[in-house]
């Protein structure tokens, strides 16, 4: 890099990182990434939910996202837990709150690769496929220490490196970790029954087993199961794994072959004291980590992205640089309770699951009974859960 001097630098080219380059960058800052553009193929796919395929609008990808992605026009949920207050099937359609779908399912690394080689055409966007060893601030800047080269500065550092994330780390941001007596074992489908575009979510005792549809016959696979089981069927041929997840989604979709990579995930959360530091902001994984449950994660991710954008670009219109305290103290009040509120939502989801408790039990019957039955309280709760009101970055509200 010939240039050490940005006014942002992102550190982790995953896809919360390579969406702040791009909407940064458009926006005309001058704006370096670091990290490798490299995907690995795992089993996981992501669904996008609305927010977030506003701002691929917004950021002029979504063309080719949604080449590769299938829209979610039903979600249905199973109470497959054996529980006294089994409630029937509960089937929420997008159509029911005026919108074409929930949102749409891609592969994860599909869609960083879609990212990376729209950062490699942004013009104003500078790509350092380098490792970033920590971060001190000097003078205004951040100063980030690269390793075995140079250092480069800025005026705000956006930390987009993930769950370990060095820099938070180096920053002395104080990160509170758990996990659960579970993990998730992830899978790309083929089926011989179409999917209708309808997401299954068969909640078991275990935890929930989701099938969620990729173009074509084709489905992703989450089976959030404990950790001997996980470890069972991950060890299975694909042949076998295919019949077990056949009989789990009680034939549904008809006969299953594996069609692409799986993978393994214990199932923690992770959440942060404070979302920025000095010229420095975090994003993504490297601020929070959600069990894959509901599909907040990278959806979370990338509000923060919008949210950091709005932040940036309104200090600046006060005559404040993009790093400065103005900026990062609205960058701070804007994601605390949007993201304490959805780790608390989805902790306590899984837990009702695991409790076998009859309360708890009843108390999830009858929340999936109202969701069932009630118009205004399903469709305000799917609205919730798809649309949120309260505080939506500029670039996810469909006006750019
Ligand atoms: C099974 C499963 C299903 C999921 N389903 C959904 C879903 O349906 N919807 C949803 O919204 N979310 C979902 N998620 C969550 C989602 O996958 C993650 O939130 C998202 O991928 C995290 O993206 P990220 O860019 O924040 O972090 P990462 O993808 O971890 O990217 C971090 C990047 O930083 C790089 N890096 C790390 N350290 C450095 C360094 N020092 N210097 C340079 N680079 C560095 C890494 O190499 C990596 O490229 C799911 C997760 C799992 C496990």
């Amino acid at each position: 890099m010939a240039d050490r001097d940005f006014d942002i630098v992102i550190v982790g080219a995953g896809a919360a990182g390579l969406s702040a380059a791009l909407a940064f960058s458009r926006d005309g800052y001058r704006t370096a990434l670091v990290g490798s553009l490299d995907s690995r193929r795992d089993g996981r796919t992501v669904a996008l939910l609305n927010g977030s395929v506003r701002l691929f609008e917004a950021l002029g990808i979504w063309p080719a996202i949604a080449e590769r992605a299938a829209p979610l026009e039903t979600m249905r949920i199973v109470d497959d837990t054996g529980s006294l207050f089994r409630p029937p099937p509960a089937t929420f359609h997008a159509s029911e709150i005026g919108l074409d779908a929930f949102g749409w399912n891609i592969e994860n690394a599909d869609l960083v690769d879609l990212l990376a080689d729209a950062a490699r055409r942004q013009e104003g966007l500078t790509l350092d496929e380098g490792q970033a060893g920590g971060i001190e601030v000097t003078g205004g800047h951040a100063v980030i220490r690269l390793e075995g080269r140079e250092a480069i500065r800025a005026k705000l550092c956006v930390a987009a490196d993930g769950r370990n994330s060095q820099l938070r780390k180096s920053v002395g941001i104080k990160a509170r970790s758990w996990s659960y007596p579970q993990s998730a074992v992830t899978a790309i489908l083929a089926h011989d029954r179409p999917h209708r575009e309808t997401s299954t979510e068969f909640h078991t005792r275990h935890g929930p087993f989701t099938l969620v549809p990729l173009p074509g016959r084709r489905s992703s696979l989450v089976w959030v199961t404990n950790p001997e089981e996980a470890k069972t069927l991950a060890g299975l041929a694909d042949a076998a794994l295919a019949a077990k997840i056949e009989r789990q989604a009680q034939s549904i979709l008809g006969t299953m072959t594996i069609d692409g990579a799986r993978g393994t995930f214990p199932m923690t959360g992770m959440s942060v004291g404070r979302f920025t530091a000095p010229r420095l902001a975090l994003v993504g994984e490297a601020a929070h980590v959600f069990p894959p449950i509901g599909a907040q994660g990278l959806n979370l991710g990338l509000r923060d992205v919008a949210a950091l954008r709005d932040a940036v670009i309104d200090a600046g219109d006060a005559g404040e640089d993009p790093g400065s305290p103005d900026a990062l103290a609205r960058y701070q009040r804007g994601r605390d309770i949007d993201v304490r509120l959805r780790t608390v939502a989805v902790d306590s989801l899984n837990r009702t699951l695991l409790t076998g408790l009859l309360p708890a039990d009843f108390l999830r019957g009858a929340g999936l009974l109202g969701l069932s039955h009630i118009g205004p309280l399903r469709r305000a709760v799917m609205r919730e859960g798809v649309l949120p009101r309260i505080g939506t970055p500029r670039l996810m509200q469909g006006a750019a």
